[in-house]
């Protein structure tokens, strides 16, 4: 035992000592609110005065948001990143996305990723279409977090398609801009999903994988930190994007 506790601290020094990795982080936010919809998955709400400290950290530390379109606009060789790029993204579509978070958002000049899920819309608690419509039209990029919220890697490949597409063609013919990019339930992802989303025309998805992101980077399998209600505020918060970065590194080595 003494053993494997050695070995692992020198393998943390290790990669303590490794120089910064380059790229970009992606947060990964459910709610903004202080009342969550199931009390036993607290762990999936983040209080507004925490979000908003949180926000005010990142503009004082120089991240500029930015949406993955904008990401795949410099991939395809328009335009350059900004100076330190950050990603927000939000999943499931609560409604506090909107009435809480938006205000937050829009109060520090910051821009999100809102994924939905497309027969959850219009319900209690969940966004409307109208909604999106204004959230897109206010700068936010809407994705896609499939039409049902079930595990892709869990379907056979027909309902995998239908999933995918389902939700995508139900928003575009509701009337909102072309959906570009996906959110894998419960972060459950492989390289045939990948194959239908480009098929699908999606040109990003997102994964629950700690790491950062490059221009390099699979636009199919882009990392994420999850952004849980912190119990130890902004050091939580920080230790998150430290978490990123550690991860970042590990599959570096
Ligand atoms: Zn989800």
């Amino acid at each position: 035992m003494r053993l494997i506790g050695v070995a692992f601290l020198i393998l943390t020094a290790i990669i303590f000592l490794l120089p910064e990795p380059e790229g970009f982080p992606i947060l990964e936010y459910h709610q903004v609110t202080d009342e969550p919809l199931d009390p036993d998955f607290e762990v999936y709400n983040v209080p507004p005065a925490e979000f908003a400290a949180q926000l005010d950290y990142l503009a004082a530390a120089g991240y500029t948001t930015i949406t993955l379109q904008d990401f795949m606009r410099v991939v395809h060789g328009k335009g350059e990143l900004p100076e330190k790029p950050i990603v927000l993204t939000f999943d499931d579509g609560y409604a506090d996305n909107y009435s809480t978070m938006l205000p937050i958002l829009e109060a520090h000049n910051m821009t999100a990723v809102v994924y939905v899920i497309t027969n959850e819309l219009g319900k209690k608690n969940y966004l409307t279409l109208e909604q999106l419509k204004d959230m897109q039209r206010r700068g936010i990029e809407i994705g896609s977090h499939t039409a049902d919220h079930l595990p892709l890697t869990s379907l056979d490949k027909n309902a995998q398609r239908r999933q995918i597409s389902d939700s995508k063609i139900f928003l575009e013919w509701s009337g909102l801009q072309t959906i570009y990019s996906l959110s894998y339930p419960n972060g459950a992802f492989n390289s045939e999903l990948e194959e239908i989303l480009r098929e699908e025309n999606f040109l990003t998805a997102v994964t629950g994988e700690a790491g950062l992101n490059t221009l390099a980077t699979n636009p199919y399998e882009l990392c994420r930190v999850h952004i849980r209600k912190p119990r130890f505020g902004l050091t939580e918060f920080k230790f998150r994007l430290w978490k990123a970065k550690f991860f970042a590194k590990l599959r570096a080595l």
